[in-house]
């Protein structure tokens, strides 16, 4: 039975406040533990949706767009006409309810849009400012610190995997690639297992234009291939517009995966050696801008 980790990113307040809710409540259904990762500062989701036009027209092109039906309008706000609420402390007992169902509750950054858009120019000293703000949150609200971090974006150069060393962290899952490694950029060799995300998303197979009824069978026919998958998905996104496609994802795997929580897969293999690879900027298809891949 091949072994799928489940990675959910939690990018914006409505996505903590309302989509992890819904989708701890089907995983709770079916049973199955996985590792869920928080941005714990502010959600200027408005300033990332607001680089995606030109200025003159924004807002009529803002109300047509898939961003205002996947976040709703006032999200697509947050940060520019109106201000960016804090994500993790307006919903503690989200966070608190994960941990205690046991899942796997880890980091996706502080500040989700900057840290996409600015850490691969970020000193060390400025990144690890980042980690600590959402470190700071985390042990407020948890009680205790978290085992793993997902970079936002899958955006990790040498300043952030540099940083990430000195957290309290025992693995990260911050790119995309073939199989857990340690990555080397730069003068950088981690230490720590990354545990990439494998399978496209959803996001990225509706953006490169597959039809929503196929994303089912596209997955099932990728399982088995390796020894470990990752999918990621969005709270945003499969806990909201595609709930229903999440459901049945989890239907149609009962009984066939191994559904592992990546705090136990990076438990598993941190007692063995891990091969070393090179982390580049790569591209995917259906996905805008590159994101951080292991050279396998
Ligand atoms: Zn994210």
């Amino acid at each position: 039975m091949p072994d799928l980790a489940l990675k959910i990113d939690v990018d914006t307040h409505p996505g903590l406040g309302q989509g992890l809710p819904r989708l701890l409540d089907c995983l709770a259904r079916h049973r199955v533990a996985a590792s869920v990762f928080v941005s714990m500062g502010p959600d200027n989701s408005g300033k990332a949706i607001r680089r995606l036009f030109t200025r003159k027209g924004f807002a009529k092109k803002m109300l047509r767009s898939n961003a205002v039906r996947l976040y709703g309008l006032r999200t697509a706000l947050y940060g520019t006409l109106l201000p960016a609420p804090e994500i993790a402390r307006s919903f503690p007992d989200a966070l608190r309810r994960t941990v205690a169902e046991g899942h796997d509750l880890g980091i996706h950054g502080h500040d989700h849009v900057y840290w996409h858009d600015r850490v691969l120019g970020l000193s060390q000293a400025e990144v690890a400012r980042e980690i600590d703000r959402s470190l700071d949150a985390f042990v407020d609200i948890v009680g205790t610190p978290p085992a793993g971090f997902a970079a936002p974006g899958w955006q990790c150069g040498e300043s952030a995997l540099a940083a990430l060393e000195r957290g309290p962290f025992r693995y990260h899952s911050s790119t995309r690639g073939l199989y857990p490694y340690r990555p080397r950029i730069g003068a950088v060799e981690g230490r720590l297992p990354e545990i990439p995300t494998t399978l496209p998303t959803a996001d990225e197979l509706l953006g490169d234009g597959v039809a929503k009824e196929r994303l089912l069978e596209i997955y099932v026919a990728a399982l088995g291939e390796r020894a470990l998958d990752v999918l990621t998905v969005h709270a945003e996104v499969e806990g909201g517009a595609h709930l229903e496609f999440f459901a049945r994802l989890l239907e149609r795997l009962s009984g066939r995966v191994r559904f592992r929580r990546l705090l136990d897969v990076a438990a598993e293999i941190g007692r063995g050696p891990l091969p070393v690879c090179a982390l580049v900027q790569g591209t995917r298809p259906g996905r805008a801008g590159t994101v951080s891949c292991q050279v396998a």
